[in-house]
């Protein structure tokens, strides 16, 4: 899965400030949807043709995320189900966390399903519609995995 500094190294890195910001300011703009390519004019240019195409296809990928921007590294989760036992969303919804399996409920955040964790209820998720540029995002999931499985983006 793809960093802001992945995306980042794609882009023409002059700086010029066209898109409205940095290069890398606008990395994070595409990667949280609030871009589009096409905004960036230099990328226009012959000489990035491969490397408008790896974008695209990276932003292809980023439809299937969730609108938190959570990003699960799968290769990483070994499905121990610290995250799911850590989330304070989950713990609030319910006692029966504790195990790593996120009980039976439908409206928990996170829960270890086939050996990984998935993202159930992403609107219960403390980060969903919250501006984490002012500083309030939970960042608890990120902090209890022992394997730097989850990454937001
Ligand atoms: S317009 Fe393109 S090259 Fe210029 S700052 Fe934005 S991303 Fe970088
Ligand atoms: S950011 Fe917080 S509320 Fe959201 S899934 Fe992670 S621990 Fe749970
Ligand atoms: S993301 Fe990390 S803490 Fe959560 S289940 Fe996977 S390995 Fe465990």
């Amino acid at each position: 899965m793809s960093s802001a500094r992945e995306v980042k190294s794609l882009l023409p890195g002059t700086n010029c400030r066209k898109c409205g910001t940095t290069c890398m300011g606008f990395a994070v703009r595409l990667l949280s949807g609030k871009a589009a390519l096409e905004e960036c004019p230099e990328l226009e240019k012959a000489e990035y043709v491969a490397k408008r195409l790896k974008l695209r296809q990276i932003l292809a990928e980023r439809l299937a995320q969730t609108p938190t921007n959570f990003v699960i590294h799968e290769e990483r989760c070994t499905g121990c189900g610290n995250c799911v036992d850590a989330c304070p969303a989950n713990v609030a919804m319910s006692v029966e966390v504790s195990g790593g399996k996120g009980g039976e409920s439908k409206e928990l955040v996170l829960k270890v399903e086939d050996g990984v964790v998935k993202v159930l209820n992403v609107k219960a998720c403390r980060r969903f519609e919250e501006d984490s540029s002012e500083g309030r995002a939970c960042n608890v999931c990120v902090e209890s995995c022992p394997y730097r499985a989850i990454e937001f983006v």
